[in-house]
């Protein structure tokens, strides 16, 4: 691109200081956010993001975690060769990018053989999901194959589109919104070839199946099976009616075609998919015909005085994706974990599906601090640099008030739903109150001195979340937690001959007397083991920003962002980061890179790298509080002192 007059990379302009004595950095920003001069400014924090937005520079990092804004547009940043520039290089090296953080985490699974996760958050359209996609992609183009892998990687590949056929949907901010988090490993043997995966998803939508708001669509397989074009199949499953209008789960956002999908073509792409992941023509069928019986489910009607309809129409179960999809081979040498699950979720109207959402992301923050301070502190302490204490906000308070055993809100929750008689969503509003009332993060409309707090509603609660306040409305709250479904129904799902449906429906449930966990419960359980996944790897970051509501490129919208940077939680990132050191580098590496800085150390460093690198910093005047050196590696507290260096080697070449 021209600058100035001069033809320059995207990346060099970010190092180069212009002749016009107007910065470069002034014009496209800062690419880490650790290098604002006032880094605890919001404004300025944003400003820099808006910045960037209009250079196209969608990729800024705080220290190692990517902050990424969605573009709405293709770049031309993913071919194979943007791939090769990032393979093997440091993060400062060149201008922030996805594939410099996958790569990162690559290299530390093949070198330090610890085991990584990367963690994707933001909220619905933010571009969590491509940016898991563009990670996968960078892991099955790059790394090596062996000569059993290739199926592999295409197996790795194509799990997306089917998970995205039954857990994707249409919704007003999002054409192809994920309506479940997913955590997927990626296995690798010893010389780093993947060889494997496996694939969690947590908290499936399930109520979209019978009802969708205005404007959004039920999931993606049910309009691409009518679309198939296979008249054969589509009799044999009963669905001779081609067009979504004529079914009864179909029509309720009125909106069964979208201009950005088709789903003819998805249709061929997910049957390709069903092949390459290893379904046979019987297994996709049989799948297929539960797809269709819920169609036909939706379809039958019930007389008055029948009970029948509430039960069929609110339990509709799909939990077939939600089985774990396994496909292990040989035993595997490390893993990388991806994330991609939705960030902190701040409606007009907040209920059950928003509250355990928001207690994820509560999780996970405990999870960013505990992994982060851990893993510094492990560091220094193995280098044998001191210790420094970080101030920070310790939102474990939070996690206890929404989880701890007899006293949390869970609990609470889950006893309202066991108690017979009069328990409703508004006794579980008053226990609530009664119990957690004193609570320094817990909320609701009365205040202590017997007056009215206005901003909280009578039907609602509050929660003070380490990211800002949510007001919660108790409505569904029981209903939605319970998650029943009825004895008859299971008994009659239990004889079905259909493999699927045997494998959903197991008749040893039925025997079992205890009553099912409720859904509040199995979240948090299933949350309980996610974490302790995750605990045992080292994680890596991407924070996902929507930059407007219109799904539209260049459009910035500040409040909208602003919102998103405050939820995110990124100006603690931001201030948690800045408290220890930016950047550790081993002394071999650090010299090998800026040796050509000093006389004493080119073209080669003879004596023992402590003291080559020892003496480069000093001849790049590197000032006492800047740096330290450890067994073996050298700390950089600034990253603005390593930028300079780079900009020294720029202009060296
Ligand atoms: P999320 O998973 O956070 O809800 P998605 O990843 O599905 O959001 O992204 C929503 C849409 O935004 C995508 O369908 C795509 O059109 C666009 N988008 C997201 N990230 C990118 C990107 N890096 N480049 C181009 N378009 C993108
Ligand atoms: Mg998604």
């Amino acid at each position: 691109m021209r600058y100035l007059g001069r033809e320059v990379e995207v990346e060099g302009i970010v190092r180069l200081v212009m002749e016009s004595g107007l910065s470069a950095r002034d014009r496209v920003g800062v690419q880490d956010f650790l290098l604002l001069d006032n880094y605890t400014s919001e404004a300025a924090f944003i400003e820099n993001l808006r910045r960037r937005y209009k250079e196209n520079l969608i990729y800024t990092y705080i220290g190692s975690v990517l902050v990424s804004v969605n573009p709405y547009r293709e770049l031309e940043i993913y071919s194979k060769q943007h791939m090769e520039r990032y393979r093997g290089v440091n993060f400062y090296e060149i201008s922030p990018h996805i594939y410099a953080l996958a790569d990162n985490s690559y290299r530390a699974v093949r070198t330090e053989r610890k085991d990584q996760c990367i963690l994707i958050s933001g909220e619905s359209g933010a571009g969590k999901t491509e940016a898991s996609k563009k990670v996968l992609q960078y892991y099955t183009t790059m790394c090596p194959t062996r000569n059993n892998t290739q199926s592999i990687r295409e197996r790795l590949l194509q799990s997306t589109p089917v998970l995205e056929a039954f857990g994707n949907a249409k919704t007003l901010r999002n054409d192809n919104s994920s309506r479940f988090g997913k955590y997927m490993d990626v296995q690798f043997d010893y010389k780093g070839a993947p060889i494997g995966g496996h694939i969690l998803n947590y908290l499936l939508e399930k109520s979209r199946v019978v009802h969708q708001n205005h404007g959004e669509r039920n999931f993606h397989i049910f309009y691409q099976l009518l679309e198939s074009g296979d008249g054969a199949l589509l009799k044999r499953l009963g669905l001779d009616r081609t067009n979504p209008q004529q079914y009864h789960y179909l029509v309720k956002g009125n909106c069964p075609r979208v201009s950005s999908i088709s789903d003819k073509n998805s249709w061929k792409v997910v049957s390709k998919a069903f092949t390459v992941i290893g379904f046979n023509e019987e297994e996709v069928e049989e799948l297929l015909k539960v797809v269709a019986s819920v169609l036909h489910l939706g379809n039958t009607q019930f007389g008055e005085d029948e009970y029948g309809e509430t039960h069929l129409t609110t339990e509709m179960p799909i939990k077939y994706v939600s089985e774990d999809e396994v496909y292990y081979t040989s035993k595997c040498s490390s893993v990388i974990g991806l994330l991609d699950i939705y960030g902190f979720e701040v409606f007009q109207n907040n209920s059950f599906e928003q509250f355990c959402i928001n207690y994820c992301n509560e999780k996970l923050q405990q999870l960013f601090i505990e992994l982060t301070l851990k893993s510094e502190q492990e560091e220094y302490e193995a280098e044998g640099i001191g210790w420094e204490t970080v101030e920070y906000f310790n939102n474990k308070i939070i996690c206890d008030l929404v989880e701890e055993k007899f006293k949390g809100i869970i609990a609470i929750l889950d006893e309202e739903c066991l108690r017979p008689g009069d328990a409703c969503d508004l006794t579980f509003l008053e226990k609530l109150e009664d119990r957690l009332g004193g609570h320094a993060h817990f909320v609701t409309h009365k205040l202590a001195n017997g007056k009215i707090r206005k901003a909280v509603g009578r039907e609602e609660f509050r929660l003070l979340h380490y990211a800002g306040e949510v007001n919660y409305n108790i409505n569904g709250f029981l209903d939605k937690n319970n998650d029943l479904l009825y004895r008859n129904l299971k008994e009659v799902m239990c004889q079905s001959s259909n493999q699927i449906m045997k494998e959903c429906f197991q008749t040893d449930e039925l025997t079992d007397q205890r009553r099912p966990e409720t859904a509040a419960t199995q979240f948090k359980l299933s949350l309980a083991k996610l974490m302790d996944i995750l605990m045992s790897k080292q994680p890596s970051y991407i924070r996902c920003i929507k930059p407007n509501d219109a799904k539209q490129p260049g459009r910035f919208e500040e409040v909208l962002v602003r919102h998103q940077v405050k939820y995110l939680g990124l100006m603690e990132n931001l201030r948690v980061r800045r408290a220890g050191f930016a950047y550790r580098r081993s002394f071999e590496a650090f010299l090998q890179r800026y040796k050509p800085l000093c006389p004493d150390t080119w073209p080669n460093w003879q004596g023992k790298l402590s003291d080559g690198v020892s003496t480069l910093v000093k001849h790049l005047d590197y000032k006492a509080e800047e740096y330290k050196l450890g067994r073996s590696k050298i700390f950089i507290r600034f990253p603005k002192t390593l930028f300079l260096t780079e900009d020294a080697l720029e202009l060296k070449k």
